[in-house]
């Protein structure tokens, strides 16, 4: 496997300093937090307004969470019989253990086909295995077709957040891009801006060689792939291209097709309030002989990249129920303060901070897990009832179980333990002396923007001894 959930490495400090310098700036940064408060404040709105088509919406989550439970659990059978039914059709199958297998894979096929161009629908695992990357370095054209996406591949960003990757910026952020990256004139209106995205996308899907697309569920009894957008563009990226390549994290799937009357509505109005999402379509293998469209070969990869470490893992598995529908993100008051880039990771957010540390690496992402308060938002709204809050702190115990905590943060914790087990040590300083220490342990952190924590000018032992009169 590529990544071990068990891997110890050293501690990567530059990677937790930069957050934190990152979670900072974007804390206090006053525009980024009126953009977000507006866009995420919309979507929070239409999700309460889209749980009212739910008679019972508790049991809708309990049943997602069962079966996604057992499917996870049987994962191995489902995948097998996921292959059997997707390659009866035709359909190809490539099993890729990690990024590099991917890449690799989906290379050899852009050589087959002698591929100059893509169009992609969005998906976070192709982001996962940086795969725009890969192939402009290999001299492949590659366009995000949907706008969320267009928008910040324009901007050479990477997605802010997994169901919305434009969120972060406002039409006027757009307008400015669009007027320096495509020449137009300036506009506000934002029907004439998506206008201009939809012309320039238009020809590339019908001069693309390829087509590649993620998946929201791996369909195992009549394997099919089933992807969701609002734009119909998932369906040009498919339709015009010869070939379509479908790249889909192995935990995504399901056991039927009858289970999509559960899935496809709670992914809806969980991430976006919509009662269920514009297009959805089912891609079960390449165009049959008596059909009139739809690529002539289909593939699906089957990205592992550290899932099977995670699968390992029995108490944590569960965060390979995700059905990355978002919602964990907007109600999360880390994310909405230090916003999506800060992580630096392809998953953002809560359930982001769970698969990050297992996905790439323990030792150079564990600060994500406690950059949260534990306030539990997360797992109350999610669809299939992921118990987030405890999967971050299972993964705090995990990276101090593993000799990761910093040595400062060690002496301080056997400090702070002799002397709470002790009251002759409690009361051993008077309150002058442990201000004075609070002030310096408190100096880069509590008090840079509050006042400090003060010691109380008598010990609970005088205040006892007081009021008893001895
Ligand atoms: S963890 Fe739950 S709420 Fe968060 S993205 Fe996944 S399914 Fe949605």
């Amino acid at each position: 496997m590529a990544h071990s959930g068990k891997r110890r490495g050293k501690y990567s400090m530059s990677k937790l300093r930069q957050f934190l310098q990152d979670a900072e700036t974007k804390a206090f940064d006053q525009g980024h937090r009126a953009t977000i408060k507006f866009n995420i404040g919309k979507y929070n709105a239409a999700v309460q307004r889209g749980l009212t088509q739910y008679s019972d919406h508790e049991l809708a989550r309990e049943r997602a969470s069962y079966i996604k439970t057992q499917t996870i659990n049987n994962l191995d059978k489902y995948l097998m019989e996921f292959e059997a039914n997707f390659t009866a059709r035709g359909g190809k199958v490539i099993w890729a253990r990690d990024a590099q297998e991917a890449l690799k894979e989906i290379g050899e096929i852009m050589k087959r086909k002698r591929a100059r161009s893509v169009v992609k629908s969005k998906s976070m695992t192709t982001e996962e295995i940086h795969l725009n990357e890969y192939l402009e370095k290999n001299g492949i054209e590659t366009v995000e077709t949907d706008l969320g996406e267009y928008i910040v591949q324009l901007a050479e960003q990477r997605p802010y957040h997994i169901v919305t990757p434009a969120m972060h910026m406002s039409k006027e952020d757009i307008r400015d891009l669009f007027v320096r990256k495509l020449g137009i004139p300036p506009t506000d209106n934002a029907e004439e801006l998506v206008g201009v995205a939809r012309t320039l996308l238009r020809e590339k899907y019908t001069s693309a060689e390829v087509g590649i697309t993620g998946g929201n569920f791996l369909i195992a009894d009549v394997g099919g792939v089933a992807v969701t957008e609002n734009e119909g563009n998932g369906r040009l990226s498919t339709a015009f291209p010869k070939t379509h390549i479908a790249i889909v994290g192995i935990e995504k799937m399901i056991p039927s097709i009858m289970d999509l009357d559960l899935f496809w509505p709670l992914l809806s109005t969980s991430g976006t309030g919509q009662g269920i999402t514009v297009y959805n379509t089912i891609f079960t293998g390449p165009r049959q002989s008596k059909e009139k469209d739809g690529p002539e070969e289909m593939y699906v990869v089957l990205l592992d990249n550290g899932r099977t470490d995670l699968l390992a893992l029995p108490e944590k598995r569960e965060a390979l129920n995700c059905i990355r529908c978002g919602a964990c993100l907007n109600v999360c008051p880390v994310y909405k303060n230090i916003g999506g880039h800060t992580y630096e990771t392809t998953y953002s957010g809560p359930i982001g901070s769970v698969i990050t540390p297992h996905l790439s690496g323990m030792a150079e992402n564990k600060h994500l897990s406690f950059a949260s308060s534990l306030c539990g938002a997360c797992t109350s709204v999610c669809p299939v009832k992921i118990n987030i809050h405890n999967l971050l702190l299972l993964n705090r115990k995990q990276s101090v179980d593993e000799g990761m905590a910093e040595s400062q943060e060690r002496t301080a914790i056997k400090l702070w333990m002799r002397a709470m087990k002790s009251r002759t040590l409690m009361n051993l300083a008077p309150a002058g002396i442990k201000n004075f220490v609070l002030r310096y342990v408190q100096k880069d952190s509590w008090s840079k923007r509050r006042e400090p924590l003060q010691a109380a000018p008598k010990s609970f032992n005088q205040l006892w001894k007081e009021k008893r009169g001895r």
